[in-house]
């Protein structure tokens, strides 16, 4: 490995993986810092867990290589790497105590059985199961399951956690509780993990860095923020959450879409030279007012309302927009036509516009 991924706790070199004549992974190169999380989000079947179980060493790259601290893995199985996965489907073992799940990898290693008593112990406690060793596997809900799953991985101190969707199963109460013991464990044991889901939400709440995936490729990868408020092509602009695309053009300060200018926010001022571009809207970033300029006027078409916030759909000039405003800022007595206005902030822009036969071809600073 060079000198600079020194600080990359595990990293997946030129990875190529066929199965028959299909190529599901092309060639794959992906970094985790030490201590971090990084999720690995597409959609399904775009190879997502394949990546993951080569990483465990259940499935064999057709071609590259897998490091994890500075050793070289590709060909080691399962059991000489140093990690542990936690699945959607628990895996545990029904005819085991909790405590005999969480123990089972400790007895493998032939640890004395104090060491195993305390350490099992202090594993059901970190995720509030302490007091319940006792019970078995069918004597407990799902989201008590899954902290089983999370303590028998944990009890063995890996170097590298992997993690397969692991609340699928959970309905969205239990889902968000168990997104943030998960983060709050990683985070404070310092444990360098993979997770895959094709959950967004999720992707965002556990992560340090997103890896999103398409077709086996890597799209864009970046903090959740960056991913959400700077996406780099149409595709992560609409599979990171809806946007309003224009035609635009920006002059280093402003940028103007159908005729009205938007202050550009600093991070476009600072990354992108002047030209006609795609223009991208997030919804949040319009909101309707009863009074403004002629060139801010809209036709409202449709009210939703969805609780947290109201969709609205607006005609604007030759544009069909979908806004999300939040309900407590939402004024209902905005009935046919309304002024919109465009927060910079929710604003980016994507790709260079072709104009006639001559490329605009912004240069980045
Ligand atoms: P999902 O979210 O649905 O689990 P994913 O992104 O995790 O999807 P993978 O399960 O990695 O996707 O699958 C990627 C592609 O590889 C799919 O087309 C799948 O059919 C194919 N694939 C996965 N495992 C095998 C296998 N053992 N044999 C043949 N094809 C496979």
């Amino acid at each position: 490995m060079s000198k600079d991924s020194k600080n990359n706790f595990v990293v997946l070199k030129n990875i190529c993986k066929r199965f028959g004549q299909n190529t599901v992974i092309g060639d794959l190169d992906l970094e985790i810092e030490k201590g971090s999380l990084v999720t690995l989000l597409g959609p399904s079947g775009c190879g997502k867990t394949t990546v993951l179980r080569m990483v465990a060493g259940l499935e064999k790259p057709t071609s590259g290589q897998i490091f994890i601290d500075g050793e070289d893995v590709t060909d080691r199985s399962v059991q000489h790497r140093d990690i542990c996965m936690v699945f959607q489907s628990y895996a545990l073992f029904p005819h085991m105590s909790l405590y005999g799940n969480v123990a089972y990898g400790l007895k493998n290693l032939k640890l004395p059985a104090d060491e195993i008593s305390q350490r099992v112990d202090d594993a059901l406690k970190l995720v509030n199961l302490e007091g319940m060793g006792d019970r078995f596997v069918d004597q407990i809900s799902g989201g008590q399951q899954q902290r089983v799953a999370l303590a028998r991985a944990l009890v063995l101190k890996p170097k590298v956690l992997l993690f397969d969707e692991p609340l699928s199963n959970l309905d969205a109460n239990l889902r968000r509780s168990m997104r943030e013991t998960i983060r709050d464990l990683q985070k404070r044991f310092n444990i360098t993990s993979l997770y895959v889901t094709h959950d967004q939400a999720e992707a965002f709440a556990v992560s340090d860095k997103v890896v999103v995936m398409k077709d086996g490729d890597i799209m864009q990868q970046g903090a959740p923020s960056e991913l959400y408020q700077v996406p780099d092509s149409l595709f992560m602009a609409n599979f990171m959450g809806d946007a309003n695309i224009f035609d635009g053009h920006f002059d280093g300060e402003t940028i103007t879409i159908n005729g009205v200018q938007v202050k550009a926010n600093q991070r476009t001022v600072e990354s992108k030279a002047s030209g006609h571009y795609q223009v991208g809207v997030r919804p949040e970033a319009i909101t309707l007012s009863h009074e403004g300029q002629p060139e801010h006027i809209c036709k409202v078409n449709k009210v939703v309302y969805m609780g947290a916030m109201y969709e609205v759909s607006v005609t604007w000039g030759e544009h069909e927009l979908l806004l999300q405003i939040n309900s407590t800022e939402f004024d209902t007595d905005i009935k046919d036509q309304a002024y919109l206005s465009v927060n910079p902030v929710g604003v980016f822009l994507l790709d260079p516009v072709v104009l006639s036969s001559k490329k605009v071809q912004p240069e980045l600073t």
